[in-house]
């Protein structure tokens, strides 16, 4: 497939979009500005029918401050009609500047259509991909599924002859297990590739604390102002550095796999990042590892001498904050009986946040329940122990993590 083609089509066709949008918004303002000018201009000529001679006593007078108020809403109303209908004016001549593509792709339904047929065939050829693309930008959590995307993303920008393309961020939230940034680093020092560290302004737990409220399902601020908005700068300085004097085109790449969770299957492999693309760079959100199973991700790693954050030997099996408010009781009673056993001061921190707060960590349960019963299962059956490799023999057996092991010491 010709990649440059397709991706100058995808482009085509999202111009041809917003240009569509971009009109039928520029109708219903010039539609509502028209509708407030004949109410305005109905409310002047009752004033102007109506009023009374001057010299009529207090009624007339606010009589007359009525018919001012009503001539000054009428101008308003014109001004913005006037505006109104130059925004519709330019609104048409982008509109028709992308009529080839509209008349093409004549519908909302046949453009997403025809792009997401484009993206779907695109992300079967990542080495012409990488070879087409100005930048790979790998945005790493240093978790399992983040590596062995930077080593495919690696190896499809080797055999493109593009592995200068390829650059690396992780943000840094101050509440993750200790060791993650470097881990980060690391992993992309293993390649040679440049590697940007982004700490958002207070970090996980100064946003609770200036929220006094903790993130959950439904609003989860923590990905969205602490990881997503953060890396908009970031891109927008390496495209800079590029000094093109066209459109860039930039691969977003991320570790996020379908069989994770119903939402994350529905995700693309390749999808157009409409909120960081602008005429100056084509943003393409890349899951480049969406389609293995949690299985062949660890025999990637095995067989490829990875390295991964111990904390996946201790029976955890995300490497996200320590106290992630997706995950379940279960979940965090294990974070924080590994936070015991590393004498890590997490708990305390998160619990007294949640007590100033006065706000739960969770809709049906406290932090300070789950310390509590973490403290319980301690006294049960002794602190938690692993031992590194035990992620492997978890999921490949004992003979895999030994190799694992001899290959990495
Ligand atoms: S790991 Fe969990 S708590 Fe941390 S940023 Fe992601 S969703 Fe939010």
């Amino acid at each position: 497939m010709n990649v440059d083609n397709a991706l100058r089509t995808i482009e085509l066709i999202r111009c041809a979009s917003k240009a569509a949008t971009a009109y039928r918004k520029a109708q219903r303002a010039v539609r509502e500005a028209d509708a407030d000018h004949s109410a305005a201009l109905a409310q002047l000529s009752h004033w102007n029918d109506h009023i009374r001679p001057r010299g009529g006593g207090d009624r007339a007078c606010l009589e007359h401050g009525a018919r001012l108020a009503a001539v000054r809403e009428h101008r308003e109303a014109e001004q913005k009609l006037r505006k109104a209908e130059a925004g519709l004016q330019r609104a048409s001549a982008t509109l028709q500047a992308h009529r080839p593509a509209l008349n093409r792709y004549r519908t909302e339904r046949i453009r997403r259509r025809a792009t997401t047929v484009l993206l779907d065939r695109l992300a079967d050829h990542p080495v012409d991909l990488i070879r087409a693309a100005d930048l790979a930008i790998i945005q790493t959590s240093a978790g399992k599924d983040s590596v062995v995307a930077m080593h495919r993303t690696v190896a499809a920008a080797k055999a493109a002859g593009g592995l200068h393309k390829v650059r690396v961020m992780h943000c840094d939230l101050g509440s993750e297990w200790p060791g993650v940034p470097e881990l980060a680093r690391r992993q992309a020092e293993r390649y040679g590739i440049p590697f940007r560290l982004v700490t958002p302004d207070g970090g996980f737990l100064g946003m609770v604390e200036n929220r006094q409220m903790w993130p959950d399902a439904k609003r989860r601020l923590c990905t969205s102002a602490l990881k997503r908005d953060p890396t908009g700068p970031v891109i927008t300085s390496w495209v800079r550095e590029l000094g093109l004097d066209r459109q860039a085109i930039v691969l977003n790449v991320m570790g996020v796999r379908g069989s994770e969770s119903a939402s994350r299957a529905l995700k693309a492999r390749l999808a157009v990042d409409n909120r960081t693309t602008s005429a100056n760079r084509l943003v393409l959100t890349w899951n480049i590892i969406h389609k293995l199973s949690e299985q062949e991700v660890w025999e990637d790693i095995a067989s490829n001498g990875l390295e991964y954050h111990p904390i996946y030997d201790t029976g955890l099996e995300r490497l996200s904050c320590i106290y992630c408010v997706l995950a379940g009781p279960d979940w965090l009673i294990l974070a924080t009986r590994v936070c015991f056993a590393l004498e890590l001061p997490h708990p305390e921190i998160f619990a007294a946040l949640e007590r100033r707060i006065g706000h739960s960590f969770k809709q049906d349960f406290t932090l300070n329940a789950i310390i509590a019963a973490a403290r319980m299962l301690d006294a049960l059956d002794g602190p938690v122990t692993w031992r590194r490799g035990d992620a492997l023999r978890r999921h490949l057996g004992p003979a895999a993590a030994n190799q694992y092991l001899a290959l990495t010491r």
